[in-house]
């Protein structure tokens, strides 16, 4: 049975927008030792801006319409960006066959021609020579027919209560701190720094991010908790792996939310510590 004071726990985190879905999790949270996070959408806010075009066959505007049309049925966050970034009225009946490659891209026919549209992973695979890039930032190569036709670079902003998210989780005492994303090794480096994780790692699929949480979870000692924070987009799998999965409700995917113990209503991850600190509260009432 449930102590009495779960309850009042987890009424007092629901009026800060974090959704506990049982009393027991509380008790895991208020032993969290290692916090790892996905990237995208969940340290970062998942806006990409494009920061530069480069074609390499075609008219800027051909590339990025090409790459908006290719992404049209996708709820990726990149996919987003390059519908708002393409800015223009988008016919999704001029495109057909989508795949969504998780951690890589997107494959489609438009036009009838075979569009891909992703990371250098997804070149590799399907055997197109790719030019590199040479600015800092997520870059989406495109493709024609196994035909190279350019790269647009765009970039995301950490979120504004993202540092201190983990310096909080710090003070508590969580003993580790984690970012993995599927993202290029420079853009994740770059925000683990400025946001001081411990650790980072980069260019993952979805399974490898299943790899790196089964390999943290050997490392926890005594009591303490590994915790996933992540928006859900492919996180479902690690989400349920951890010993407490923790999603963001607003961006979130109907997916992650269903996966999740915890959810956080309004994105923030700050609410992570929040959280901890009532899971601490409660846990020494009902103790
Ligand atoms: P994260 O690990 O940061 O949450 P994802 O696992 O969703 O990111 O994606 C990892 C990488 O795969 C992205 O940084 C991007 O290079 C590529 N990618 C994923 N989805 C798409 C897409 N729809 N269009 C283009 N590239 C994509
Ligand atoms: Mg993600």
């Amino acid at each position: 049975s449930v102590p009495l004071s779960f309850f009042g726990g987890i009424g007092g985190a629901s009026k800060q927008g974090i959704l506990v879905k049982g009393g027991n999790y509380l008790e895991v949270l208020s032993n969290a030792e290692i916090v790892v996070f996905d990237k995208t959408g969940t340290l970062t806010k998942g806006v990409f801006n494009v920061t530069a075009i480069h074609p390499d066959q075609c008219s800027e505007s051909r590339l990025l319409e090409l790459a908006a049309l290719a992404e049209s049925y996708s709820d990726h966050p990149i996919s987003r960006s390059l519908r708002d970034a393409y800015n223009a009225p988008l016919d999704a009946g001029r495109v057909a066959d989508v795949e969504e490659l998780s951690g890589r891209g997107v494959r489609a026919r438009v036009d009838g021609q075979l569009i891909c549209a992703g990371n250098d992973k997804l070149m590799e695979e399907i055997g197109v020579k790719w030019h590199p890039c040479h600015k800092v930032g997520t870059t989406v190569h495109v493709a024609a027919e196994g035909e190279y036709l350019g790269h647009i670079v765009i970039s995301d902003e950490v979120k504004s209560d993202a540092a201190r998210a983990i310096a909080d989780l710090k003070t508590q005492g969580v003993r580790k701190t984690v970012m993995l994303t599927g993202d290029a090794r420079a853009v994740g480096e770059a925000v683990a720094g400025e946001l001081g994780l411990d650790e980072v790692h980069t260019q993952l699929l979805p399974a490898d991010k299943v790899d790196r949480v089964e390999a943290l979870l050997t490392q926890k000692t005594g009591k303490g908790a590994l915790a996933f924070v992540g928006d859900g987009i492919n996180d479902a799998p690690v989400l349920s792996r951890a010993d407490i999965g923790i999603a963001m409700g607003g961006l979130g995917s109907d997916a992650a939310i269903e996966a999740a113990d915890i959810v956080l209503m309004d994105d923030q991850p700050s609410k992570i510590a929040a959280a901890i600190g009532i899971a601490r509260k409660t846990l020494r009432i009902v103790k």
